[in-house]
């Protein structure tokens, strides 16, 4: 397919979203269902009246309480006064020849984001950002270049998703055509707990996105304490960051070892799984030639998790402008995958989809102005070793 807009400049982007409207009614995209039912109930209206409106938004994409027809004049001016449906400004969508679609959208603040739809057979597939940027410094991912600017709102976590499902026609219980959604976009997750969390009892909501819990997956680089809580708070799908098959060389992947090391990491994990009957957890693991690709990490990782109900997720790195890494080889994946295989643990491959817009997970990019400034230092490093193209 071709390619649908030409991306603005970065500074028309910046002034794009900073133009976006700005207002003090409650945005509905925020409130799951408890709280537009408690706000019906303070404006003197019946639940079931919350519920037509969760319909019209969810169901049939409607923004204006002026084209519910089913709500008396009089509950459409209450909501007029005290409510709106605002979902992200899209500034710029394309799709991929291969069927990949990717929204840039316009945040409170200047700032921009990315969201990706992934079709497969019979799957459709979201990858939704939870943060503008991520502070983790994950030494392989591209969106830890661009530093960390802040938590996205709950209207701005569900509305990444509202704004593919009006895109597709999506209708949920008769034309589905997105079937999952993964929290594996920018941002760790777990470090905006409570937005996530609501943003994702309105993805399986059945007056929301009626998906089935094991439909959407939340990933996590690995905060211990708050799988936990997730554990208790909410039921849904869990995949974890691994990458590493001991804690050395995690820790110099992924930094957040050093406070979470794997150990505690999969015990977490264990506790998780043990919740939830016949569930398993996905783990994460990008292969980075001559990094984490020989045959003696892939045996340690069959140790790591044997034991674990759990699936490994193998995803072919995928260079971005700057970075050290390079993707291993088409034979490195495949005799590691035999390993892991051989040994009694299911191990898939991740194709690599939607190339020709950057589009894979862990090269979502959007506009962040980064208050961490990690993007400079990002910049000065490079220099200092040598590097020209610089994101
Ligand atoms: S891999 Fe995930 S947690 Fe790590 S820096 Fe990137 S976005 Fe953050």
């Amino acid at each position: 397919m071709e390619v649908a807009l030409e991306q603005p400049a970065p500074r028309s982007l910046r002034a794009l979203a900073e133009a976006a409207p700005k207002s003090e009614k409650v945005n509905l995209f925020d409130l799951d269902r408890s709280g537009i039912e408690a706000l019906f109930e303070s404006i003197g209206e019946k639940r079931f009246r919350a519920h037509q409106v969760m319909k019209w938004i969810y169901h049939r994409h409607v923004t204006e309480f002026v084209e519910m027809t089913d709500l008396g004049k009089v509950l459409r001016g209450k909501l007029e006064a005290v409510a709106e449906i605002r979902p992200p400004n899209i500034l710029f969508e394309k799709d991929a020849s291969d069927g990949v679609h990717k929204w840039l959208l316009g945040m409170d603040g200047g700032n921009a984001i990315e969201t990706v739809f992934i079709p497969d057979k019979g799957r459709g597939t979201l990858c939704v950002s939870s943060q503008v940027g991520c502070g983790l410094n994950c030494q392989f991912c591209s969106t830890a270049t661009q530093g960390f600017n802040r938590n996205l709102s709950t209207a701005e976590i569900i509305g990444q998703v509202w704004v593919a499902a009006r895109h597709l026609g999506n209708v949920p219980h008769h034309q589905r055509k997105l079937t999952n959604v993964v929290m594996m976009g920018m941002g760790e997750p777990l470090l905006n707990f409570d937005n996530v969390v609501k943003a994702m009892s309105l993805m399986r909501d059945d007056l929301g996105l009626g998906l089935a819990n094991k439909r959407v997956t939340l990933s996590t680089s690995g905060l211990v304490p708050m799988i936990d809580r997730l554990s208790a708070e909410s039921d849904v799908a869990l995949a974890v960051s691994l990458h590493a098959p001991n804690d050395e060389l995690r820790t110099e992947l992924v930094p957040l070892n050093k406070k979470y090391p794997i150990a505690e990491l999969l015990a977490a994990c264990q506790r998780y799984v043990s919740r939830r009957p016949r569930t398993s957890v996905t783990f994460e693991y990008t292969l980075m030639k001559g990094v984490n690709d020989q045959p003696e990490h892939a045996r340690q990782l069959v140790k790591l998790l044997r034991k674990l109900p759990s699936k490994l997720n193998l995803i072919p790195f995928n260079p971005f402008p700057g970075t050290r890494f390079e993707r291993s080889d088409e034979t490195t994946i495949r005799a590691f995958q035999k390993i892991v295989l051989d040994s009694g643990v299911l191990a898939t491959v991740r194709r690599t989809r939607g190339d020709d817009i950057d589009a894979a997970c862990g090269q979502l990019k959007g506009q962040v102005l980064d208050r961490t400034r990690r993007q400079q230092m990002f910049r000065d490093k490079l220099q200092q070793l040598g590097g020209e193209r610089v994101a």
